[in-house]
């Protein structure tokens, strides 16, 4: 079944806002961008699909369909969806280093040969009272303002047995998800069971399920649909729509989405890579290309000049020693022999607070907080509060909760540069 794009909201439409502003400003704003790449994974799953759909269709019919034919249906549909693909001009990306097409056949069609042995011949994913594929569903509700948010959606196949009716939803993912993917791929199931709802045709039955089905890892997980799923549900896309509603920016954020993103070549994160491949001589980004090149060599340069520094200051710490007549903490000045310039050394122990990655952190700040005395202190930036610590200025009530929190005190030094007065 081909899948027409519409003005409605939909599922994979909030997504590709979640994915990227960007990416859903060229495609659901910006209409006449044409999408010039094409993931195989959406290949993958479209021929998988397809094969599902076959298998169910005339179900009542055909009853099991055979595994040669599925085989020779695969053949064919793997090569029309590819050949499509590439008649469109669209080049298809792949994952990471496998760039062989015949792989990502041999994936779908275990895929496809998985589900039929493990679910569908077995009679597990076939004992219902009736069924049906691909049917849409378009869900409605209110949004905060009481204004009518519109769905359409695609359902892989729903089952009705004993008037309860499972919303099944096909993966092709090696794995089954969990946590936050899980509630991503649920959600959209809820949205599907609020469609069915409402649609007059489903009015006798008498509960929703929802299933996911990922044939590789040989899982299946099923929900009963209760009445708090669905508010969440809505909750979650009408905040989505308000947040949609309300960008303006629409920054692209880029991530491993891009690899399947079919609008890289207008994207300002690639756009101009594209531009340089295509036409060697563009002038205004090949010199700010030999720019970023001159930047890049300087960048290292003075990567190496900080290292140097780093390793002469800790030289002369080594050797502080030899200039603080036995004292712990204090302050020397050497001179430089050419330059008319000198180094002054300040070495001072410091109480040390518990930082970010120590847990008692959390501990002292909620007690100072509890007893009152934030205010005073403000902040844990240790610039300004190791020197008052170290004179106590403090009040007494702060001071004694902040000695019961800091550590032994650690040595702090600093080396500044000047130049020396005639
Ligand atoms: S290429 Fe990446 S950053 Fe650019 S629009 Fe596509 S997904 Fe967003």
């Amino acid at each position: 079944m081909k899948r027409q794009k519409g003005n409605k909201w939909s599922n994979s439409r909030i997504n590709t806002f979640q994915t990227c502003a960007r990416q859903y400003k060229y495609k659901y704003i910006e209409k006449d961008n044409k999408e010039e790449f094409v993931s195989i994974s959406i290949i993958v799953g479209s021929v998988y699909h397809s094969i599902l759909e076959y298998m169910y269709k005339d179900y009542y019919l055909k009853g099991i369909i055979p595994f040669e034919d599925i085989q020779k249906i695969f053949e064919i549909e793997w090569d029309k969806k590819l050949t499509r693909e590439k008649s469109k001009g669209r080049e298809i990306v792949y994952h990471d280093e496998i760039k062989d097409d015949k792989i990502y056949k041999k994936y779908t069609f275990d895929c496809i040969k998985r589900y039929y042995d493990k679910f569908y011949v077995t009679g597990i994913e076939t004992s219902f009272d009736s069924c049906k594929t691909e049917e849409i569903v378009e869900p409605e509700f209110e949004d905060e303002k009481g204004h009518i948010l519109s769905f359409k959606g695609f359902i892989d196949r729903y089952d009705i047995q004993d008037n309860v009716l499972t919303i099944v939803d096909y993966k092709t993912s090696r794995q089954a998800p969990k946590d936050t993917y899980l509630d991503k791929a649920l959600k959209q199931l809820y949205l599907y069971a609020l469609g069915i709802i409402k649609d007059e045709r489903f009015k006798s039955v008498k509960d929703i399920n929802i299933k996911l089905i990922y044939p590789f890892p040989g899982v299946k997980i099923e929900r009963k649909v209760k009445k708090k799923d669905l508010e969440e549900a809505k909750g979650f896309y009408v905040n989505l729509i308000d947040l949609i509603r309300k960008e303006k920016k629409w920054i692209q954020t880029p991530g491993y989405h891009c690899k399947s993103c079919g609008f890289q070549k207008i994207c300002p994160e690639f756009k101009y890579k594209f531009k340089l491949k295509e036409s060697l001589d563009e002038l205004d980004i090949k010199d700010l290309t030999n720019l970023i090149d001159q930047l890049v060599v300087l960048k290292d340069k003075s990567k190496e000049i900080n290292k140097q520094i780093d390793n002469i200051k800790s030289t002369i710490i080594k050797n502080k020693s030899k200039f603080m007549d036995g004292d712990s903490e204090g302050r020397f000045v050497i001179p430089g022999t050419e330059t008319g310039s000198e180094a002054v050394v300040n070495i001072e122990k410091v109480p040390k607070i518990p930082d970010s990655q120590d847990s008692m952190r959390e501990v002292m700040i909620k007690e100072i907080i509890d007893k009152g005395l934030w205010e005073e202190i403000a902040t844990l930036n240790s610039v300004s509060v190791n020197p008052k610590l170290k004179k106590n200025q403090y009040s007494n009530k702060l001071m004694d909760i902040l000695r019961m929190y800091i550590y032994e005190e650690e040595e702090v030094n600093r080396i500044t540069m000047r130049k020396i007065k005639k």
